[in-house]
């Protein structure tokens, strides 16, 4: 067996997330609520870790996949969409992969489509046979044509993809869309979706054999921690025993709850986290299977 590729060992964790753009903050108020707190350098494009021995590195969001496979990071926060194009392009030229997505963190949603001139009449995939797509997703466009087992030609831009076609450089495009506005305000429609993306958390394929694998466990448990409570919230009431099968059963979002007996009466006291939203309308339901003293509680924090 030959032996592993010497690694850097190093005792602290560094991440990269987007230093400014759709992804910059986001990502920021993320790693805050997980309890990290940096100082920033004068050139704000590192900030040393002082509540924990993890740093930020601020970049463009295109790098991060790269500073990660060089090693120069540790984790990243990043689209789907970048992180994908770049493991497609490494695929593609018989690299190994050296990037995953750790988790999915719940912002930044947008899809990767196809969009077609308002004027065409979309038939399906095999009407893309000899067309030329713009994108700046060529190798996720290529894998895709691949698996339909078809032949189109892929124009590389790198901004302004939606006016392609217009200039008359495509017969059609591929494109990040959220709201779908910026296409109808260039005549095209979406048809086809290649990738559904979200902001993730990027990490090496295998795990860290220093000190950091230590830090970035204890960072995965509080995003994880944060992740499962966003919605989510401690409901408190009281019941009959006999109601409360019934009233389990309204609550299929919520963990197992925790049942105590109220003194001197037959009337149990509940508590149960919820992780959907519990609106007016299931509030009222659960009172009509019984629940009484219904409270809706905040829930700053857990830790598994
Ligand atoms: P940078 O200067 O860092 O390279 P950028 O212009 O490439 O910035 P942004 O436009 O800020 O990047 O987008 C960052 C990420 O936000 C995208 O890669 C994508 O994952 C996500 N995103 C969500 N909605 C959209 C959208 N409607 N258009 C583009 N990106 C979106
Ligand atoms: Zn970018």
């Amino acid at each position: 067996m030959s032996p592993p590729a010497a690694a850097a060992v190093r005792d602290r964790l560094r991440i990269a997330i987007q230093k400014s753009g759709r992804l910059g903050e986001p990502s920021r108020a993320l790693l805050t609520a997980c309890g990290l707190e940096f100082r920033e350098s004068r050139d704000r494009l590192f900030c040393y870790g002082e509540s924990l021995p993890i740093d930020l590195l601020l970049v463009r969001d295109d790098d991060i996949p790269g500073l990660l496979a060089d090693g120069v990071c540790d984790l990243g926060i990043v689209g789907r969409n970048v992180l994908a194009e770049q493991s497609a392009e490494r695929r593609a030229a018989g690299k190994p992969e050296v990037a995953r997505e750790w988790r999915a963190l719940g912002f930044g949603a947008c899809r990767l489509d196809l969009a077609v001139p308002e004027s065409w009449d979309w038939q399906g995939a095999a009407q893309l046979a000899g067309k030329r797509i713009a994108t700046s997703y060529p190798a996720l466009v290529r894998a895709w044509l691949a698996e339909q087992g078809i032949a189109a030609e892929v124009v590389l831009l790198s901004g302004s993809v939606e006016i392609a076609p217009r200039l008359g450089q495509a017969d059609l495009i591929c494109d990040l869309v959220s709201s779908g506005a910026t296409l109808a305000a260039n005549q095209l429609k979406p048809v086809q979706t290649l990738l559904q993306s979200e902001a993730v958390l990027a990490g090496p394929v295998r795990e860290f054999a220093d000190a950091r694998g230590q830090w970035a466990s204890l960072l995965l448990r509080r995003m994880d921690g944060v992740l499962r409570l966003k919605d989510s919230r401690l409901l408190l009431f009281q019941a009959a025993r006999e109601a409360v099968p019934a009233l389990i059963e309204l609550l299929p979002d919520a963990e197992p709850p925790t049942v105590m007996r109220l003194d001197g009466e037959d009337m149990l006291a509940l508590q149960a986290l919820c992780h959907g939203a519990v609106t007016w309308q299931r509030l009222e339901e659960l009172r009509h299977a019984g629940a009484r003293g219904l409270m809706v509680v905040p829930v700053e924090r857990t830790l598994a």
